[in-house]
């Protein structure tokens, strides 16, 4: 099916899941690239928090909302983002990865909060389809770079492809009484992320640990990667917007990016 209009790709940084609930200069950007773009006819969310050995999607008709995360406040476990989910895409995903072999993942997982702490924002009414898809932590940097590369043709088809992690993501020098600033190593990593994704450098982009700040900006790969399939869906000719960004709670960037 070809809509027509062919979606964006996005990064979006989604740092604390408090930001579900909370209405601040990052969950606008996302609320208002919700608003911006073509209706999309299904979501794929690509989140920090579905990292596994495997590489698996959510076929279920309805995906349960997962609280991936312990020691919160009450209200934090009722949030519920009851969107449809998508078999059909799954399916698609299926044919468009292999020879990977992509998982039916119909048991273990759901939307997790990178995907609805975000969706929530962008999309209130849950009334678009949504797989999420898991990361193989298995798998090197350019895995996830061509893997988003073979799911580029669903931007034809009506498809947001969302990656959702942190480009800075460093949960052990978490500081809450820092809301909305963090280190000068945090800034000047995603200072130089943001300008890979510029240039469109994506082998710069594949080598991020090769820059000294990545020890503390890039501690494990889980909320870096999502960014490598945004990149990979990426076309030649697309341009590159930064949506927001700034720091939050001493450790971690909010960077988002529009790509197309
Ligand atoms: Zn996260």
């Amino acid at each position: 099916m070809t809509t027509g209009e062919r979606m964006p790709a996005v990064f979006i940084g989604h740092g604390t899941p408090f930001n579900a609930l909370q209405d601040n200069r990052f969950t606008q950007a996302w609320s208002v690239f919700g608003r911006q773009i073509p209706r999309p006819r299904a979501i794929l969310a690509i989140s920090a928090h579905w990292y596994i050995g495997a590489t698996a999607a959510t076929p279920m008709p309805t995906p349960p909302t997962v609280h991936d995360f312990y020691g919160f406040p009450p209200e934090m476990y009722q949030i519920s983002y009851p969107a449809p989910g998508a078999p059909a895409l799954v399916a698609a995903l299926q044919e468009l990865v292999a020879p990977v072999w992509l998982q039916s993942d119909t048991e273990q997982w759901g939307l997790d909060h990178g995907t609805w702490s975000v969706l929530v924002h962008m999309f209130p009414a849950a009334d678009i389809p949504v797989v999420q898809l898991s990361i193989d932590g298995r798998q090197p940097p350019e895995y996830h770079l061509e893997l988003g590369k073979r799911l580029s043709p669903l931007r034809d088809e009506g498809v947001l492809v969302m990656g959702s992690g942190n480009i800075v993501h460093n949960l052990r020098l978490m500081d809450r009484r820092r809301p909305g600033s963090g280190p000068e190593w945090a800034a000047r990593y995603d200072a130089l992320i943001q300008r890979y994704v510029a240039e469109g450098d994506d082998e710069a982009l594949v080598q991020y640990e090769r820059h000294p700040d990545s020890d503390l900006a890039v501690p494990t790969p889980d909320h870096y990667l999502p960014l490598l399939y945004a990149a990979g869906l990426r076309r030649n000719d697309d341009a590159s917007e930064v949506l927001v960004d700034g720091l939050d709670i001493g450790c971690v960037s909010m960077t988002s990016i529009k790509l197309g």
